[in-house]
This record gives C-alpha cells, structure tokens and sequence, in this order.
C-alpha cells in the first residue's frame, strides 16, 4: 500500500493531533469537519503544539512551516476523495459514523483503506454498512496524541490480513507502538481501564476512603502515573459513563454495571475537569 495523501474527518480533540502526526511524518493531510470554526481552532492547536517543539529544540521554525504547508482543511468531504487513507475521528455517535463511512465508500478510490478512531463502537458493524469490509479497521489513538505511543489497530470480523498488516506497519512509520486487538466492546484500553475507574468510584461511594486516599494507593503502590479518580475527570465523567453502559450492554455481564454514584454526577453536570468540577474542583 503506498499511502501519500491522508483525510482525517473530524478536527476535535483528536482529529487535530492525528492530522499533527501525519503531516509531521510528511503525509499530505486533508482535515475534514462540518464546523468551520472547528478546523480554525484545529489548525491554531497544531501551530501552539508545533511551537512546544520549537522550544524543546526537537523541530526548527522551517519545519512548522513545512508541516503546516501539508495540511489542507475542508468543510467537504468530496475533499477526502484523494486520500489513499481516511482516518475518521468524527463526534463518538454510531449513526454519524455510519453515514459518513457509506459516504466515504461512495466518494473514495476502491483501494482506499478507511479506519475509524472510534473508542467504543463496532468496527465490524461500520465496516457492515460499506461495500469494503475488507479495508475497514479501527486506529485507536490515545490524547494528546502527538505524544502517547500507542494505537491499538483494531480488526473488524472481515479486516484483510494484509491491510491489518499495512496499518500496523504505517502505525511504526508514524513512530507509534501500534498492538494488535480484535474487534470487542471497549477493545483492550477501556475494557481494563474503564472497570477500574469504576471500582474506584465505587470505592468513593462506599465510603472506602476519599478520591485523594484512592488516587495515592494507586500512584505509589502500583505505580500509576495518575490515579484513576484524576484521570476519570480528565477523561470526561459522561464518556466514562459511556463506555461502562457499552460494556454493559453489549458483554451483558453485571461486573460492567455503571456506578449509581457516576450515573449521579453526570446527571448532576459535574463531569470532571471540563465542567470545573468532578471528583475534584478545577478552578
Ligand atoms: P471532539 O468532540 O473533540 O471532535 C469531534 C469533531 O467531529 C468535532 O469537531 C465535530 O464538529 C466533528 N464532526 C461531527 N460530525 C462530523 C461529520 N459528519 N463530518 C465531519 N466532522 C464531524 O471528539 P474527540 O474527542 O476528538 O473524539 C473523536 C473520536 O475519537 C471519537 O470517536 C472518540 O471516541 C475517539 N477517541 C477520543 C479520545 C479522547 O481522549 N478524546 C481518545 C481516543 C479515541
């Protein structure tokens, strides 16, 4: 596969860091999104992380030129129709994410390999609705991207024993450490990861010691850099919230049952660090 040129659909939280990543490996990157303010903000995070590098010496002005030159943005998703791979990272919602991959089906060369960013939803249900299940992976990375390592590459029931290998090998040219996964609810990240932070909000709930007390047991005694209460607020307390109700739902297993104390403070608006307050105050 001889991948030059790239979509990435979606500019958010991770749609800026992927198209970052790309550009900076020498892909030509065509970030897509249906907000125009969205790209404005994407192609100003990229520039601010760039910048970061500059300082640290790790890249020269030159090259945030260059890089920057190698991003294009789109509200158009006849935009992607270039690409060799589409990387979608669009709002985390099963039906936006189907009709984009029929679109993208429709409007891309039949060789172009589509892969999805998405946490939680089947890539063998969105590779279903294409007439390429063959080309559909999942390409799971992990906030900020530009500097976590991982992408878990995730194989949909149909994925192509030669495409997986191709995104595995792209993940390494884009110096990440990419691991195989097949395609399960919550795939390896959240299913370990998620139940954890909800045993500690259980821990919270049933009055086993305070998020603090939590939080140190898990950083000094088993190493963890953050503990999980710190990392639950920065995740997001409703995409928690989530994902527990898909590991619920679709492994059908009580073990996955949300905490009533998280289902309480989404409802009560206290969703962690972007709402200012979680299971602690950010000011
Ligand atoms: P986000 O809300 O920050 O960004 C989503 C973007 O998608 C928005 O800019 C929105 O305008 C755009 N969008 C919505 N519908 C669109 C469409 N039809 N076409 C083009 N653009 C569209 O979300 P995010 O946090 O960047 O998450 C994106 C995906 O990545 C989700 O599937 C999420 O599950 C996954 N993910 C998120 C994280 C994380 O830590 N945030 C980590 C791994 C994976």
């Amino acid at each position: 596969m001889n991948i030059t040129q790239v979509a990435v659909i979606g500019s958010g939280t991770m749609g800026n860091g992927i198209a970052h990543v790309f550009a900076a490996n020498g892909y030509a990157v065509q970030l897509v999104d249906i907000s125009a303010p969205a790209l404005e903000k994407a192609l100003a995070t990229i520039e601010k992380n760039l910048q970061r590098q500059v300082k640290k010496d790790l890249i020269s002005e030159t090259d945030v030129k260059s890089i920057l030159a190698r991003i294009q943005t789109s509200t158009d998703l006849q935009s992607a129709a270039g690409a060799q791979l589409v990387v979608e990272a669009a709002s985390e919602n099963s039906d936006i994410k189907k009709e984009l991959f029929k679109k993208l089906d429709a409007l891309c060369a039949p060789e172009t390999v589509l892969a999805s960013n998405t946490s939680s939803i089947s890539i063998t249900e969105i590779a279903a609705v294409t007439n390429r299940p063959d080309k559909v992976i999942g390409m799971h990375f992990f906030n900020p991207v530009p500097v976590m390592k991982l992408v878990e590459v995730i194989r949909g029931l149909a994925t192509s024993n030669v495409i997986f290998n191709d995104i595995m090998e792209l993940s390494r040219k884009l110096g990440k450490e990419p691991v195989a996964v097949n395609d399960f609810p919550g795939f390896v990240s959240n299913r370990v990861l998620m139940p954890m932070i909800n045993e500690a909000i259980y821990c919270v709930m049933e009055g086993v010691a305070e998020p603090d007390a939590i939080d140190t047991v898990m950083k000094l005694g088993m190493a963890h850099p953050m503990g999980p209460l710190v990392l639950a607020d920065f995740i997001g307390l409703d995409v928690c919230l989530h994902i527990m109700h898909v590991l619920h739902s679709q492994l059908g297993d009580d073990k996955y049952r949300p905490c009533p104390l998280l289902r309480k403070m989404v409802a009560a608006g206290h969703l962690g660090r972007k709402s200012g307050r979680g299971f602690y105050i950010y000011s």
